[in-house]
């Protein structure tokens, strides 16, 4: 009888109970590298500066339309400094389509509004308009980097990253003390904190020797200017963030999970990377995409509804005097994006048989959206089976996910873009707890297998 139960029931098993000792050792290094990209991708500027660092030292090149695309060649297009897509050339033409990987580097923060700064009481704050679902009493009382760029009045621009270094100040935003919240704490979660009371705190001395208004004001105006010589006018062509300032971590006694800020959807984004990375020649060209403003609807022209990745597509399939429309309908793409892992401390929002468990492995949502499935591309079941053949053949370990209850919520991704395109679109991704939160946890085992998976995929024929 057990025999006939391993044969027809389907019960997953924990990763590491499936993880050879060579496997574990390459996951650890893995996780190494990863936690240095988190460490070095803050916002998706940094995250576009970082992959363009790594990716020349693998032979990568800026795409120059026209230029020859014999297989084996790398190039690479960065999008406006804050989104990227690159390339590994195949043996296959682009007429049979291209292996995509797309995931997102913008993730959920507090961006400074274009005129945000103010004092009162004799502290000087800027003001935030947040970008993406934050539940905003996260953010009060933790410490703040702020990472960016300001266009002066002369056009010139200067970038800012102010926080991360050991030497470096930090900022944040107070809350209210227990001894006197007892109004706040009968509120709901969504309204003890208001948007318009996220504002950082930034300083608390006043120019000496002045008699007008706005001391503290006029001293951190003077302090900025002296070390990036811009003015007030200058925050409204600004794009500063600010962002929680924790490195990444391993967590826990057995080291097994990772900490940090920004995994969704970092952690995606850099396993495509990575993947494509240690691409030698594939049989069909392998395309990673990096899309910004996935976390507010996808738009704009870094967004994965702008057609600057079919600009660049079509630019590709010119030189290779195809179509592209014809290398989209053959082409594949996972969309990597990370789903909820069940936590046992809200069992509640979760259904058990259909949600994604940390440590066992890459989870596959065949559909997202929210109230029946609402906004979802909804992979097809043979799209599903391509993939789920594709990993069994080579040794990923991935589990089926949803994100939680059909009547809890719901959420999207990028999936729904690439397949309007017409390409055959399937979500994948690494199990998060306490996703969008400053502080996200991922397990060592889940990205190592998205790794695995997305090389999986680009080394497919
Ligand atoms: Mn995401
Ligand atoms: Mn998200």
């Amino acid at each position: 009888m057990s025999e006939l139960r391993e044969k027809l029931m389907y019960k997953p098993k924990n990763g590491f109970d499936r993880l050879s000792p060579a496997e574990e050792q390459e996951m650890e290094i893995y996780s190494e590298h990863y936690r240095k990209f988190l460490d070095n991708g803050k916002t998706e500027r940094d995250c576009v500066d970082y992959t363009v660092e790594l990716a020349e030292a693998r032979g990568f090149v800026p795409y120059v339309p026209g230029m020859p695309l014999e297989p084996g060649k790398k190039v690479y297009v960065d999008n406006r400094g804050k989104g990227i897509m690159l390339a590994v050339i195949g043996k296959k033409p682009l007429a049979e389509g291209a292996h995509i990987g797309a995931a997102h580097t913008d993730a959920p923060r507090l961006d400074l509004k274009p005129n945000p700064l103010y004092e009162d009481s004799e502290l000087a704050y800027l003001k935030t308009h947040h970008y993406g679902g934050i539940r905003k009493y996260q953010w009060v009382t933790i410490p703040l980097e702020l990472h960016g760029v300001v266009v002066r009045s002369d056009g010139s621009k200067v970038k800012i990253t102010i926080g991360d270094k050991e030497s470096d100040p930090q900022f944040v935003i107070t809350d209210l003390l227990p001894h006197l919240g007892r109004e706040q704490s009968k509120k709901p979660l969504g309204e003890a904190i208001p948007s318009e009371s996220l504002n950082i705190l930034i300083g608390s001395r006043p120019l000496k020797d002045d008699d007008g208004g706005d001391r503290v004001k006029l001293s951190i105006l003077n302090l900025l200017n002296e070390k990036y010589g811009i003015q007030e006018e200058d925050f409204i062509s600004a794009e500063l963030e600010a962002v929680p300032a924790a490195k990444a971590r391993d967590l826990g006694f057995d080291r097994s999970l990772i900490g940090a800020y920004g995994h969704d959807d970092r952690v995606c984004a850099y396993a495509e990377l990575a993947a494509l990375l240690s691409l030698d020649v594939p049989e069909k060209t392998a395309v990673c995409i990096f899309a910004d403003k996935e976390e507010i609807g996808s738009d704009g022209v870094s967004g994965m509804q702008s057609e600057a990745f079919d600009y660049f597509m079509e630019s590709m399939c010119k030189t290779q005097g195809t179509a592209l429309r014809t290398c989209f309908a053959h082409s594949f793409c996972l969309s990597a994006d990370v789903t909820a892992a069940y936590d046992p401390n809200f069992p509640e929002v979760f259904e058990r048989r259909n949600s994604s468990f940390i440590n066992y492995g890459m989870g596959l949502c065949k559909y997202t959206g929210s109230g029946g499935k609402s906004g979802a591309s909804d992979a097809s079941a043979e799209v599903v089976g391509w993939v789920r053949k594709l990993f069994n053949d080579n040794g990923v370990i991935w589990q089926m996910a949803e994100l939680g209850k059909t009547d809890a919520g719901g959420g999207g991704t990028v999936a729904k873009f690439m397949a309007k395109r017409n390409i055959d679109t399937l979500d994948a991704g690494v199990p998060v707890l306490a996703m969008h939160a400053p502080y996200e946890t991922v397990s060592k085992l889940d990205c190592y297998m998205t790794f695995r998976g997305m090389k999986a995929v680009f080394e497919a024929k």
